[in-house]
């Protein structure tokens, strides 16, 4: 099975699928919030477009992996399952037009622009995880993170300085309400 999507194959003989299964190693994405990282099946059914030299590559990216929490650093385990449509377009030659090009690619952020005629589908696959990484991954959205004091996960304990935080703060409140009791009284 070819690991890449070949423009010439789709101007030959029409539509074509692909299959493949690729192991990543987490250093290759760049994202510092996956620890772990499964193998990633992609499946892409690539055709002509309707612009010249245009394709469509329509499919999906199914991987397991570990993500880490970014409130209590801690990995957690994630099943993705994305679907993708991207269209490829020739890569415009630079020129007086470069300024519109770029407009017209950051409004349209399914367009990928290519200088050869095919694309490897592994790079297809590490883009497919770097997209899934949440800004802020969460372990769960009540994760209770990290003790800004002394680093204890609360989600598994309760520090002692926490509850003396709390302390402090009643006590600010009971000094005010102090106060406002007094100044009824002048
Ligand atoms: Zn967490
Ligand atoms: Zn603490």
């Amino acid at each position: 099975m070819s690991q890449f999507i070949n423009f010439d194959d789709i101007d030959k003989y029409g539509p074509q699928t692909y299959g493949a299964v690729f192991e990543i190693a987490p250093s290759e994405l760049d994202r510092v919030e996956v620890a772990a990282v499964g193998p990633v099946t992609i499946e892409v059914r690539a055709e002509k477009g309707p612009l010249p030299g245009e394709y469509i590559a329509d499919g999906t990216a199914v991987f397991t992996a570990d993500f880490t929490c970014s409130r209590c650093v801690e990995p957690y385990p994630v099943a993705q399952h994305s679907a993708f449509h991207v269209r490829f377009r020739p890569r415009p030659a630079v020129s007086a037009d470069e300024e519109e090009i770029e407009i017209t690619a950051a409004e349209e952020l399914d367009v990928e622009y290519y200088a050869e005629r095919q694309v490897s589908l592994r790079d297809f696959a590490i883009e497919q995880i770097q997209l899934s990484v949440p800004m802020k991954p969460l372990c769960e959205e009540s994760c209770l993170g990290l003790c800004p004091q002394c680093g204890a996960n609360r989600n598994r304990e309760a520090c002692d300085c926490s509850t003396s935080v709390v302390d402090e703060r009643w006590g600010a409140l009971q000094g005010i309400r102090e106060e406002l009791a007094r100044k009824k009284d002048i």
